[in-house]
């Protein structure tokens, strides 16, 4: 599932592409990925400039020029590709990846559809001649609300661990008097937003605690430690280019970047880099723990 380095990404990239465009179509392939009728739906967007995008958590946020807005968040395996609608308007620098695709120039798009990294649910056409595909929202969604509609949603949301004001003294305070094991308290986007179970692993790992930790028994040490792990290990994936299979659009070849990096998430039975000692796995609250039980405590 993305989390922040992957949805940090994207906004990058849409800001890159697709901000200050107009919405010039609009398909909805898959009705239940949306909140409204896809008539209704359409109607709204088409013709609307998006004027900015943020994310929230794990939620991208598009900002509409009718005060509107539109949300969405990938959940498991929701994926964003963008797409020149036509090569000869293609002027932007091609790289290798996916050049199979794009150097195919007698392919009209949908030949090029069935080559995205899922089955596309909603489709943007913009005014710059570039198609945004929302790929694969089974259990993702677009939702087109209004400001309070949005602060509704986002309200219940806890700190963003990489804003400016999130620092080792907030950490420890959230954590002061709380109960239970350290990863489940990491993974709840009350306490913290946007921070999902590769980053809480390998944060975890960094910090030298076990996921089973409880949260009781964290010094202050241990809280200056696990602090410090999470915010860096969140910003070098965004630096490298997060944890992403999938390329955000044919000429992306920095998505992904951070795959390398990963110490124990994802890699049971493999030696841990530090000390050689098996990588183990267990679950905890239903998602799976990576750890190192020689390195962390
Ligand atoms: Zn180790």
């Amino acid at each position: 599932m993305p989390e922040i380095p992957e949805m940090e990404i994207y906004k990058d990239y849409l800001n890159k592409w697709v901000k200050d465009k107009r919405i010039s179509e609009v398909n909805v392939l898959r009705v239940k990925s949306v909140n409204l009728e896809s008539v209704d739906f359409c109607h709204n967007l088409i013709g609307k400039r998006i004027q900015d995008i943020t994310r929230r958590s794990k939620y991208i946020i598009f900002h509409l020029d009718d005060g509107y807005f539109l949300l969405t968040h990938m959940m498991l395996d929701g994926r964003l590709f963008l797409l020149p609608l036509d090569e000869s308007k293609e002027d932007q620098p091609i790289k290798n990846l996916k050049s199979e695709v794009v150097n195919s120039g007698a392919e009209d798009l949908r030949q090029r559809i069935k080559q995205l990294p899922g089955k596309p649910s909603v489709i943007f056409g913009l005014s710059n001649d570039l198609v945004l595909f929302f790929c694969s929202l089974t259990l993702g969604y677009l939702r087109y609300l209004s400001q309070d509609e949005l602060e509704a949603k986002l309200g219940e949301l806890g700190s963003e661990p990489l804003d400016p004001s999130f620092d080792a003294q907030e950490f420890n305070r959230l954590l002061t008097g709380k109960r239970g094991m350290i990863k489940p308290w990491l993974m709840n986007p009350k306490n913290i937003a946007g921070v999902g179970n590769a980053y809480s692993n390998e944060a975890l790992f960094g910090a030298g605690i076990l996921p089973t930790r409880l949260i009781s028994t964290l010094s202050s040490a241990d809280r200056i430690r696990l602090y410090n792990s999470l915010t860096m290990i969140l910003r070098d994936s965004i630096r490298l280019g997060g944890d992403m299979e999938e390329p955000f659009a044919p000429w992306d070849d920095f998505t992904g970047g951070y795959n390398p990096y990963f110490k124990v998430y994802d890699r049971t039975g493999k030696p841990c880099p530090v000390c050689q000692n098996v990588i183990e796995k267990s679950e905890i609250g239903g998602r799976n723990a990576f750890f190192c039980s020689i390195c962390q405590k």
